[in-house]
């Protein structure tokens, strides 16, 4: 049995580049006992990706070139050699970019198909939809009728900021690039507000869509967002420090003044909370309560989301580019296989 695999073989500069990437054929081995073969169904796409590419110190290790790109996926089971899985079952796994893989049955999650689409097991039900509900919940903290600002809106992350914030009785205002993904804010994701971070007066429309200030600011993307945004902060406004996925392709620091004294001077004088976070901090505290909670929501209809299928494995590069420069419609998919 063989798998197709897209592997790292070059530290990308700036901008993943089609020659960052290799695809390449190889053997899988012999299943041993405890083992199942996986033929991956959808690969997940996330920003974190690209740090992990880069050997910039971080919280986890960077890809070792000549490996596959690591990454979550839903897979179908075509043979096992575990009591807990059969031909059939389907998976969450983390078996990177590629068509096939085998792993211990322990190391992966069995999906219940007829409670979700198993696709959302990667987004509003997984990893990005958890992230939301525990950096909000556990630092933004928002109350009723306070305002929550988040960028990247339309995303799996944002979306889910949106949704959950006016769940707990917030005003959610939303940031996007673009008139039609600040549309699907209002209308697809029933923000009260939405601010498209492309217009020229990008600025004016922020400081119009938040009357009252801005009490929490998920944090998902840095540049000129935030820079927009810090002079709107309320006094005990939290920002949750989620991604600054503006300067993931950055190859040098930002030009103009330093910020930095201005920023920790607005910290000390408006008493705000910055905290920075990575989501499986919460897993202990929070998983259990977020499945219950995302689950009932999509069921209700209280959260929506959107996925943005592309076909193909050997489009993950293209795809991957397009998320980092907002090409992309939501939550972002490889479809690999069918089932
Ligand atoms: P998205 O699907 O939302 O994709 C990224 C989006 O960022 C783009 O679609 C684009 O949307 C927006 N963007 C890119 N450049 C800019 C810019 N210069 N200014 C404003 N917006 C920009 O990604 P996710 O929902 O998966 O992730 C959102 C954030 O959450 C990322 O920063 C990611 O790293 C972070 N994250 C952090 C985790 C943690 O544990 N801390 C876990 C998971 C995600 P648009 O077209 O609207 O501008």
């Amino acid at each position: 049995m063989e798998t197709t695999q897209i592997q790292l073989i070059a530290r990308p500069h700036g901008e993943p580049m089609d020659t960052d990437f290799a695809v390449v054929k190889i053997g899988l081995p012999e299943l041993e006992d405890g083992d199942v073969l996986l033929r991956v169904l959808y690969l997940s796409l996330d920003p974190y990706m690209r740090g992990r590419m880069s050997t910039a110190k971080s919280y986890a290790a960077p890809v070792e070139l000549g490996t596959v790109m690591v990454g979550a996926t839903v897979c179908e089971v075509i043979e096992s050699r575990a009591d807990s899985l059969a031909p059939g079952d389907v998976v969450l796994s983390y078996s990177g970019w590629q068509t096939h893989t085998v792993a211990k049955a322990r190391h992966v999650r069995k999906l219940d198909p007829e409670a979700a689409p198993i696709s959302t097991a990667l987004g509003v039900l997984g990893m990005p939809g958890f992230t939301a509900y525990g950096g909000l919940l556990e630092i933004g903290r928002p109350q009723r009728h306070e305002t929550v600002v988040v960028a990247a809106a339309t995303g799996p992350v944002g979306s889910a900021v949106g949704q959950i914030a006016r769940i707990k009785g917030a005003r959610a205002v939303g940031i996007a690039g673009g008139p039609e993904k600040c549309r699907a804010l209002l209308d697809e994701f029933g923000f009260d507000a939405a601010v498209d971070h492309r217009a020229p007066d990008f600025e004016d429309q922020l400081a119009a869509a938040v009357p009252d200030g801005i009490d929490v600011y998920f944090e998902n993307v840095g540049g000129g967002v935030a820079d927009a945004v810090t002079p709107l902060l309320n006094r005990f406004a939290r920002i949750p420090v989620c991604g600054l996925v503006s300067a993931y392709n950055a190859t040098e620091a930002p030009t103009g003044p330093d910020r930095l004294p201005a920023f920790m001077r607005r910290i000390l004088t408006s008493s705000l909370t910055v905290r920075g976070f990575i989501q499986d901090e919460f897993v202990p505290t929070r998983y259990d309560d977020f499945l219950r909670d995302m689950s009932e929501w999509i069921r209700d209809g209280s959260v929506a989301y959107r996925e943005d299928v592309v076909v193909g494995l050997e489009n993950a590069p293209e795809a991957f580019r397009g998320m980092l420069a907002g090409r992309n419609f939501g939550k972002v998919l490889i479809r690999i296989g069918d089932r």
